[in-house]
């Protein structure tokens, strides 16, 4: 067979026993939960930044990332519940090149699949227990979920993802807001059609188990540009393609429309200074149109230690070795700009 099967990895739940919360933690976690989830069904006004950066690398500039966001948070808590980007596990164009945390704790390493689990669930677990965050990530692989569920407090799918029924089925099972970007073509029914999938309740094939889920009716939309055919950056924040959208949700039947904006990848032509202006046009149109205020729940924005990305092997302290970032003090910057626009 061209694949050896080299070990049979720990379950989640056996993890999950190694690697408990504590009371405070899963209290913690389960009181942002219901104002995160009291945001996504419009009975709290408040925008959400998904904020951090590309690819979670290390733990000690994430953790410290991370940090510097708390005082943020306190200064603006009235206007905005920030959700940290830990994003452990990174999707890649042609497979090529780091993966993310799970498959490479060392990016200077070669992967090692066991420790990668045990990584990203310290790294979250160490992140809520020291800064009071539960944090964001992607989900890439459906079945690592339970690895993590009891830490996260949002998931998206990527634009690579968005069109597979694996996905969509388990995004249907979780009870935390799940965003479904729009694919890199930036076909919009692909993510509408996600959407209504995950919000609706299916049986399907689940860890070796058949499953049933429930539902998930804080599934919602995920805008992030994509790239037409020539190879161009389309970016999809603009007032017209926000009123395209509000447009799509009224078409059918959906719980609670919802659309976050990503800032940076094909919307800022990965060109990550940019997501200061477009976050400022974006709260513009909020403000010119109350339907799109609603819609609108708030930002994913791309954001680290240094502006910027390196290579790997470079060792620049918190400078993302994925996509490009908005560093630190610019970051502060934009989340007190927006909560003035809020
Ligand atoms: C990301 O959020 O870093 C990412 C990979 O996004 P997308 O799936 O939109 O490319
Ligand atoms: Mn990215």
């Amino acid at each position: 067979m061209g694949m050896e099967f080299a070990r049979k990895l720990t379950i989640p739940k056996e993890v999950k026993e190694m690697y408990p919360l504590t009371e405070e933690m899963k209290q913690t976690f389960n009181r942002r939960q219901e104002e995160i989830r009291k945001i996504f069904s419009g009975e709290d006004n408040r925008m959400v930044l998904i904020i951090g950066p590309c690819s979670a690398d290390r733990e000690d500039s994430v953790l410290d990332y991370i940090g510097r966001l708390v005082k943020v948070q306190e200064q603006v808590k009235d206007k905005i519940l920030i959700i940290p980007r830990i994003y452990t596990n990174k999707p890649r164009t042609t497979g090529d090149g780091y993966k993310g945390m799970l498959h490479q704790p060392n990016p200077e390493e070669k992967p090692d699949m066991y420790k990668g689990i045990i990584a990203i669930r310290e790294l979250h677990m160490r992140a809520l227990k020291e800064t009071g965050f539960s944090c964001a990530d992607e989900m890439l692989y459906p079945a690592n979920h339970r690895y993590l569920d009891d830490l996260l407090a949002y998931v998206a799918i990527g634009a690579r993802s968005v069109e597979d029924q694996q996905h969509r089925l388990t995004a249907s099972g979780l009870d935390i807001p799940v965003g479904m970007k729009n694919p890199t073509s930036g076909d919009l029914s692909v993510m509408m059609n996600a959407i209504t999938a995950a919000q609706h309740s299916h049986t399907f094939l689940y860890r070796g188990w058949e499953v049933t889920s429930t539902g998930n009716p804080l599934a919602h939309a995920i805008l992030r540009g994509f790239m037409n055919k020539h190879g161009r950056n389309i970016p999809n924040y603009h007032y017209e393609d926000l009123m395209q959208l509000l447009e799509l949700y009224n078409q059918k039947e959906y719980a609670n429309p919802a659309v976050i904006i990503d800032t940076n990848h094909a919307n800022s032509a990965k060109k990550p200074l940019e997501q200061e202006r477009i976050a400022k046009e974006v709260m513009y149109s909020c403000h010119y149109n109350a339907d799109i205020r609603k819609l609108v729940k708030g930002f994913m924005i791309e954001s680290y230690i240094e502006d910027g990305a390196q290579k790997i092997g470079e060792g620049i302290y918190g400078k993302s070795i994925t996509d490009p970032c908005l560093g630190w003090e610019k970051s502060e910057k934009l989340i007190y700009e927006i909560a003035d626009r809020v």
